[in-house]
């Protein structure tokens, strides 16, 4: 075995062989998650104690955590009260002043032993005044036994790293766990980053930022460190940010060699597209044509990311990619989340490509006999066709001939899984994922670090900004006379309730009683509900009523969230408002202000919610840019949360922020792009050691079976 290999062994020994450890320990460490060698070092402290010197009695103010030093001049018991409480006092001095120490729960017989007149000791804690003497209660004591020497307190002295435990298992367990794992670290840790990347960015190496994280100097800041911003720990984040995003660069790599299907530009259709439309094609669509068109006509299969904030207009760019593909008498298949969209998107594509002679179907849980069937043979039949579905796509007999581009629409509703699924139906399709969940630079970088992006940064022109406000209960009626009126001119609205998974069945209960409820009090306009548990034809029937306007209050819950297009509807009433991710608010609000109708979001809210909740419903009414608000969302809820983790595959970071060491992973993903580019094979004599790194780091975590 080579030295990496051995480290590797040695990080992914069980934590119960640290020295002193042991099973009993063991399976405490575990229960944080701590459960081997390598967690254990990972298990970095929080924050960290100041105990650097000792400071005096007298000049001590109160309410200062401080380390006093004393000898015993006093102890007794005193009995407080009428209650008899008793309590422990042992009176000490520095010398100059003097300090009451008091217990009020203590082993009596081993203090007693303890606490001897004349004893010195190191007293850790807040120092707090009662009837004018200096006090401290309950501190931690360390007995200091030779005569006052420098080194002897030194020994005591210094930052305290205090790590997140559980019940049963004591700071200075995990402390003195950490003593032994790390004794000898230097000499038994090998580097893990290339020496030239270390240079380049200054980083200490790897065991000395363990050294150093987990037992700072004195010289060291309390503050940076508990913010994790020590070049120590910068160093770890760099590392961890730099290893996914070189496994990321990799599979990059690795798609860029495989042979794909090289389309011909040939601007037949494309060019009849264009002519039909009512408007001009904004720059970002147009850049994002050009960027999908370039990857499409190369032999390499594309490989990329669509991204523009809700009503950009992404859905017009994958037909002119659908449209290359169908040019080239090949086939083009696009995924989207919910039969309304894709049914909606089903009926544009139709409409706009009347005449052209491109088949167009629609392939959902639906579709079924006859129909189904026919479809299921053209698309064997290898004839272009453009095929738009759902999950219903993914079915084992839909097979195709002649695929050469896989859409996935709102990307971020499938997982990494279901994307796959879909490739696999063609030999190296081009891929064209979208979302208007616009995912942070950051996440994007760490999700889709293998993809190219393309990005929607304006929105079509004549778009009226949409006024947000929030609404507490009381202005209920009010609200209900702004709906009237606005529906009366003619436009439209939707009420929108929240679902949330566990509670699905109240949560529905409490829609459809508030759908009754809205019915009467707009008893003069057709008010109709959609919701999730409803059968499919319904649920087209409804949306059909609405958008026709025959409709003009649609109740709802988020299956309207995604993509829905009624440009007559004006008005979004979103209930519980506090109840939905900021994202979420965002795309929701983006099925309003369609038209050129001034239009309105209501974040319905009650009083009693916290200052959290508020805060987060202001950065609605103050933004309109889904990107900042997707920033703002990342930074309340955490990465995981906001995509929901399990689904998008995104892994744990154990030291890494996505928001604040933004720096760090755009410095990591540089490094490793260029690391790659450089050495390909990973097989310089510098980097030898990386690829055994990399599969350790990403074991469990994204698959990653090209890099072996
Ligand atoms: P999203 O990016 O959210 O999927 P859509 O593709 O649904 O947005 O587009 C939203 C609306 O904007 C649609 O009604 C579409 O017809 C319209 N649209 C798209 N591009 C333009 C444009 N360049 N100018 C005007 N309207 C456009
Ligand atoms: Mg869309």
């Amino acid at each position: 075995m080579d030295a990496i290999q051995e480290n590797i062994a040695w990080l992914n020994s069980p934590v119960q062989y640290v020295k002193g450890v042991g099973p009993y320990l063991g399976k405490l460490l575990e229960r944080l998650g701590v459960a081997t060698f390598e967690d254990l070092l990972y298990h970095l402290p929080f924050r960290y104690l100041d105990r650097r010197s000792i400071a005096s009695i007298v000049k001590t103010l109160p309410g200062k955590q401080r380390v006093l030093y004393g000898q015993v001049d006093a102890v007794g018991e005193v009995i407080l009260g009428r209650r008899g409480r008793r309590v422990f006092e042992v009176i000490v001095t520095d010398g100059e002043g003097y300090l009451t120490v008091k217990w009020f729960h203590y082993p009596r017989k081993f203090f007693q032993e303890r606490f001897k007149k004349g004893e010195k000791f190191l007293f850790f804690g807040e120092v707090s005044l009662y009837r004018g003497e200096k006090q401290m209660l309950h501190p931690e004591v360390t007995p200091v036994k030779e005569f006052f020497e420098e080194e002897d307190f030194q020994k005591h002295l210094g930052l305290v790293p205090v790590y997140s435990t559980t019940e049963g298992l004591h700071q200075r367990q995990i402390r003195k766990a950490l003593d032994f794992l790390m004794e000898g670290l230097e000499g038994r840790l090998a580097e893990t980053l290339p020496e030239a990347l270390r240079r380049k960015w200054g980083f200490p190496g790897q065991a000395e930022s363990f050294s150093r994280i987990h037992r700072p100097l004195d010289e060291d800041s309390p503050e940076v460190w508990t913010a994790l911003r020590s070049p120590f720990h910068r160093r770890l984040v760099f590392e961890e940010f730099f290893y996914l995003q070189l496994g990321l660069a990799f599979r990059r790599q690795r798609a860029q060699v495989l042979t794909g299907i090289a389309h011909e530009a040939k601007f037949r259709f494309q060019e009849v597209l264009r002519n039909k439309l009512p408007f001009a094609l904004t720059e970002g669509q147009e850049r994002a044509i050009l960027e999908i068109t370039r990857d499409m006509c190369s032999p390499r299969p594309m490989n990329r990311l669509l991204q523009g904030d809700v009503g950009s207009g992404k859905t017009l760019v994958c037909l002119f990619a659908a449209l290359l593909s169908a040019e080239n008498g090949r086939q083009a298949a696009i995924m989207a989340p919910t039969e309304i969209l894709a049914d909606q998107h089903f009926k544009n594509f139709s409409r706009l490509l009347q005449g052209m002679g491109i088949p167009v179907r629609l392939l959902t849980a639906s579709t079924k006999g006859k129909e189904r069937q026919e479809i299921l043979e053209l698309l064997q039949g290898g004839e272009p066709a453009i095929v738009v579905g759902t999950h219903a796509l993914l079915e084992e007999d839909v097979a195709f001939e002649r695929l050469s581009l896989v859409v996935i629409d709102e990307q971020h509703r499938f997982g990494v899984r279901q994307r796959m699924v879909l490739m696999k139906k063609s030999e190296q399709p081009d891929v064209l994922v979208m979302t208007a969940t616009p995912i942070p630079r950051s996440l994007a970088m760490t999700l889709y670090g293998d993809l190219d992006l393309s990005l929607i940064t304006e929105l079509p022109p004549g778009r009226v900004p949409i006024l947000t406000r929030i609404m507490y209960e009381k202005d209920r009626p009010k609200l209900y006379d702004f709906v009237r009126e606005k529906v009366k001119t003619g436009q439209q609205a939707y009420f929108v309730f929240p679902l949330i998974e566990e509670s699905e069945k109240l949560d529905l209960k409490d829609a459809t009683k508030a759908y009754e409820k809205l019915r009467e009090i707009f008893n003069e306009f057709k008010v109709e509900m959609l919701h999730g548990r409803m059968k499919n034809q319904q649920k087209e029937e409804v949306m059909g009523r609405f958008s026709r306007n025959e409709t003009q209050i649609l109740v709802s819950t988020t299956v309207i969230e995604v993509g829905i297009d009624v440009p007559n509807a004006t008005l979004m009433v979103i209930e519980h408002a506090e109840r939905f991710g900021l994202s979420q608010l965002h795309q929701l609000r983006g099925r309003v202000g369609r038209g050129g109708q001034k239009s309105y979001c209501i974040l319905a809210t009650d009083f009693k919610q916290s200052d959290l909740a508020k805060e987060r419903l202001k950065v609605m009414e103050a933004s309109s840019d889904g990107f900042k608000i997707a920033e703002e969302d990342l930074k309340i809820r955490g990465p995981g949360d906001f995509l929901g983790t399990r689904q998008s595959g995104l892994p744990d970071f154990r030291v890494g922020n996505l928001v604040s060491d933004l720096d760090l992973l755009e410095a990591a993903r540089e490094s490793a792009r260029e690391l790659l580019e450089k050495d390909p094979q990973l097989a310089l004599e510098e980097n030898r050691m990386i690829r055994p790194i990399l599969l350790h780091r990403w074991k469990g975590r994204l698959s990653l079976a090209q890099v072996g």
